[in-house]
């Protein structure tokens, strides 16, 4: 392995976004610049973008311009990076990953939000016979906007504490949990919707008796794709898959902020009026994926965007979750998958 001293600036930034595995992150340090980078792409499909500003600082310590930094990343990463260059004002940088993207041909459907912003920096960039060129390539690439934008139709819930007795819960133990992957604590129940008592729970998992919002409330397993299954009467859960190999989880389990015994207490859902970070049932995913790439690991079938957990509003005691995570399901055999966004 090469040896790089690195620049206090980069030492900055690699400590400021560590990767997962401590074992990586110190192979960084040590100056193997090319695993780095390598890992931190793949980080950066998970924490929503923060690793990318880590990847280009090592790709360019190794000499790399943009080009050949964006050339040689896998077309799967494209679109996180495409947008996380738009978000930050790197704008070439995306349109060079964007347009790798679409000439692919594995351009999914989600990338079409990105789709004018492309086209207007290549106009921008390089005239506006480039523009209608880019404009073409998008129409020929990208899938036609499809049924899942029907889903907005779907109304969005929030959850709030409700003073008496009611169908839906925060907390308690109605489902027997297993022990997270990482850490070995029992996972939380952070809440429970009785599915009979909303229609729209109904329409979207009529088969489930209740739903559960579920999570490691001790360490950082959330950062990972998470199955869990649940048996017949929703009384009793099982993880099926974790998406992180056994060095990511250790490191995820070492950062321990364990959270409160959550007694049961009353929930009630009411529609929202504004799209704050708080617990949803409904509406639309958040997590900036293609949702129609989510299907069940247990049986194959393409699973639905029911809920999300985040730091809950008015619930005692309360729990810091970290942005949102969503639970998508699957109707046919009562398999979760839980995205962190
Ligand atoms: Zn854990
Ligand atoms: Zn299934």
């Amino acid at each position: 392995m090469a040896s790089i001293k690195l620049s206090p600036s980069l030492q900055t930034l690699v400590k400021r976004t560590p990767l997962a595995s401590r074992a990586d992150a110190d192979r960084v340090l040590k100056g193997d610049l090319e695993h780095g980078a390598q890992k931190y792409a793949k980080q950066a499909l998970v924490d929503g973008g923060d690793s990318w500003k880590v990847f280009f600082a090592l790709e360019g310590e190794l000499g790399r311009g943009f080009d050949a930094s964006v050339g040689g990343l896998p077309v799967t990463s494209c679109e996180s990076l495409a947008r996380w260059a738009f978000d930050n004002g790197r704008d070439d940088v995306a349109a060079l990953a964007y347009q790798r993207l679409l000439e692919s041909g594995a351009a999914a459907s989600s990338a079409r939000e990105l789709a004018d912003r492309f086209v207007q920096t290549v106009s921008d960039t390089q005239g506006p016979a480039a523009g209608t060129e880019a404009r073409a390539l998008v129409e020929r690439a990208l899938p036609a906007a499809v049924a899942s934008r029907a889903r907005s139709e779907v109304p969005t819930f929030h959850v709030r504490p409700a003073k008496d007795r009611s169908p839906h819960s925060y907390g308690g133990y109605d489902i027997a949990m297993p022990p997270c992957s990482a850490c070995g604590e029992k996972l939380r129940l952070y809440f429970s919707f009785d599915v009979e008592a909303e229609p729209t729970l109904v329409s979207l998992v009529p088969s489930w008796a209740m739903f559960p919002l579920v999570g490691c409330g001790s360490c950082r397993a959330w950062m990972f794709r998470t199955e869990i299954q649940l048996d017949q009467e929703t009384t009793a859960a099982t993880i099926v898959r974790v998406y992180a190999d056994p060095e990511a989880l250790r490191a995820a389990a070492h950062s321990r902020t364990p959270t409160p015994v959550m007694p049961r207490a009353n929930a009630a859902l009411v529609l929202a009026t504004d799209g704050g970070v708080e617990p949803t049932l409904g509406g639309d995913p958040h997590w900036r994926g293609n949702p129609q790439s989510v299907s069940c690991w247990t049986c194959h079938q393409p699973m639905v965007f029911v809920a999300a957990m985040a730091t809950p509003v008015g619930f005692e005691p309360s729990v810091a979750i970290t942005g949102w995570h969503d639970h998508f399901a699957c109707d046919r055999c009562r398999t979760l998958t839980v995205i962190a966004q």
